[in-house]
């Protein structure tokens, strides 16, 4: 059986984030993609320059006409951009009894534009991490998530875990990618079973834009059918081939797409 998959998220016209990544990441590993979209950014593999994000109302219609339509297996959320937004993905996801939902907590681009509006915080957590059987903080989301501040160690990684728990996702994958000074990058997955690192090593290249998009939509496309540990792992061998390629691409001037 094909999955069908859907995210919800914001746009990427220059293809390497948000929508566009996810949908590519989903058709990539054989399922099959459907997307409602958020907010319509204005971005490119320089940085993000602005965004208008679509009215709350305009984004659950989207949901519904897809789940009224769509047998759904698995939902990827992405860029939520305001309160507003966040509080009616919630509503129409309840509503809808959806299952494998995958929440990439998205704060920040790369370039440093915000995409998410500071008071949407508490929505976002109150509101969706509840819904999700995967939330993805990178270290700088985890903090905000946690109130805390962005001074991780390898071992704070381990003793936070308990506390994005608490948060209420099924599992948490906190992304180690920030970490510095390490030569790998691992990541630690942790739920009703115990913690399970994924460690791989760095990969140098200048093209790492939408890792972030592709790792949860990957995650999102494989979960229906499988254990959250096997699609974590299946997605992260994914995430490393594709950038380990990305240098093939000749897409823009500055942090490139990777490729799928
Ligand atoms: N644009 C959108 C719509 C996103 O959802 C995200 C991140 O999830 C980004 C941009 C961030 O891209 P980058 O990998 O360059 O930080």
């Amino acid at each position: 059986m094909i999955a069908n998959v859907l995210t919800i998220a914001g746009t990427d016209p220059s293809g390497g984030a948000g929508i566009q990544a996810d949908i590519k990441t989903f058709s990539a590993l054989g399922a099959y993609a459907c997307s409602a979209i958020t907010a319509v950014v204005a971005q490119n593999t320089c940085g993000v320059r602005s965004f208008v994000a679509l009215e709350p109302d305009f984004v659950a219609a989207q949901i519904d006409a897809v789940f009224e339509d769509v047998r759904i297996d698995a939902v990827k959320i992405g860029m939520i951009a305001n309160a507003g937004v966040a509080d009616v993905v919630a509503d129409r996801l309840r509503h809808h009894k959806a299952r494998n939902i995958v929440l990439d907590p998205v704060m920040v681009a790369k370039s440093g534009h915000s995409l998410l509006a500071p008071e949407a915080v508490a929505a976002l957590r109150d509101g969706l991490v509840p819904l999700a059987t995967v939330i993805t903080p990178n270290l700088p989301e985890a903090a905000v998530l946690l109130g805390r501040q962005d001074d991780w160690t390898a071992e704070s990684m381990q003793t936070a875990l308990p506390d994005l728990l608490s948060l209420g996702s099924e599992w948490v994958l906190l992304k180690g990618g920030h970490l510095r000074g390490s030569r790998d990058s691992t990541d630690l997955l942790a739920g009703p079973t115990g913690i399970t690192p994924f460690q791989a090593p760095r990969i140098a290249t200048a093209n790492d834009h939408g890792t972030g998009c592709t790792l949860s939509s990957a995650i999102a496309a494989l979960l229906p059918g499988r254990d959250p540990v096997e699609a974590v792992g299946g997605a992260k061998a994914y995430l490393h081939k594709a950038l380990a390629v990305s240098d093939h691409l000749d897409v823009g001037q500055g942090h490139g797409p990777v490729h799928h």
